[in-house]
């Protein structure tokens, strides 16, 4: 039985009397290539722990599981998991749990689940849309035990995520994702290859966590302080968009003076390093 396999799907469908959940962002894989390249790309081994977000009917589980050491794969929607019972029953190196990603304590499930039998942890997934930007922020954030995070998302948000400064997209997410990890392409995934299919493209990244920040900082709050200023009035230039950092417009001048940063700029022409220099003049303004 090959999960991937629309008319395996369509059954699954009819035994079950599943109805595919728009809201939780349920387009499922019907691309073997596709699922090969996330398991190939991720670079799954038998001495990884790899965490599954969104397992679905389990298309992408069976393929890591194949290479992983061991699988836990997280799941929100109750409906799917006595579906995945079924679907995953021949594998005994796999765990399905019932819960939210968001809010679920990964670090404590990293801890329970890796011990000392697994060398790497990785994670992988088909992220819902509705949710890919709050999940990958709260995994960089959580600052987890974890070698690298291979999803895919809509093509738009990997753009985001991937761009330079000064590109339109880039944004605070950009920033985020590129002070945390290195990031590269994997695949470019078209909509076709989902069911149901979705109204957008996607890309699969693989974030590889920096072992430390590009930028050295005196403060990180700081440092997010101020991209979440910046960006916040991305229209603004830097004068008017910092005071969304709590600072007066005096404080900004000195202290973009100190870096070397016209107060005309915008912050989406700012790189990490630009970010990290006024966040650490603040750091030292106040003290
Ligand atoms: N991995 C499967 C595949 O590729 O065919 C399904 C991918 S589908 C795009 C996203 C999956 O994430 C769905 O199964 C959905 O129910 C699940 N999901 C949505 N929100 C979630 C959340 N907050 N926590 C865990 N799973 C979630």
């Amino acid at each position: 039985m090959e999960l991937y396999d629309p008319s395996v799907i369509r059954a699954i469908r009819n035994k079950y009397g599943f109805q595919f959940s728009r809201s939780l962002g349920q387009n499922f894989l019907t691309d073997k290539g596709v699922i090969d390249g996330i398991v190939d790309g991720a670079e799954i081994g038998p001495e990884d722990l790899v965490i599954e977000i969104g397992p679905g009917i389990g298309v992408l589980t069976c393929a890591a599981a194949e290479k992983a050491g061991r699988v836990v794969a997280i799941e929100i929607d109750e409906r799917l998991i006595r579906i995945l019972a079924d679907t995953l029953a021949g594998y005994d190196n796999i765990r399905v749990i019932n819960e939210n990603v968001v809010k679920m304590d990964l670090a404590s499930l990293i801890s329970e689940e890796a011990g000392v039998k697994y060398k790497h942890v990785k994670i992988i997934g088909n992220l819902p849309y509705y949710i890919t930007t709050t999940i990958l922020m709260k995994l960089l954030e959580s600052h987890l035990p974890v070698e690298s995070i291979t999803v895919m998302m809509q093509k738009e948000v990997a753009e985001r995520i991937k761009e330079p400064p000064g590109s339109r997209v880039y944004g605070a997410l950009s920033v985020a994702v590129q002070y945390y990890c290195e990031v590269s392409v994997v695949e470019e995934v078209p909509r076709e290859v989902f069911l149901p299919a979705p109204k957008v493209d996607s890309t699969v990244l693989r974030l590889d966590m920096r072992p430390e920040p590009p930028v050295s900082l005196l403060d990180e709050a700081m440092f997010f302080r101020c991209v979440r200023a910046g960006f916040g009035q991305r229209r603004k230039t830097l004068l008017n968009s910092l005071t969304g950092a709590g600072f007066s417009k005096d404080a900004i001048r000195a202290c973009l003076e100190k870096a070397g940063i016209d107060p005309r700029q915008r912050a989406e022409t700012l790189s990490l390093q630009n970010f990290a220099a006024i966040a650490n003049g603040f750091v030292t303004g106040e003290n």
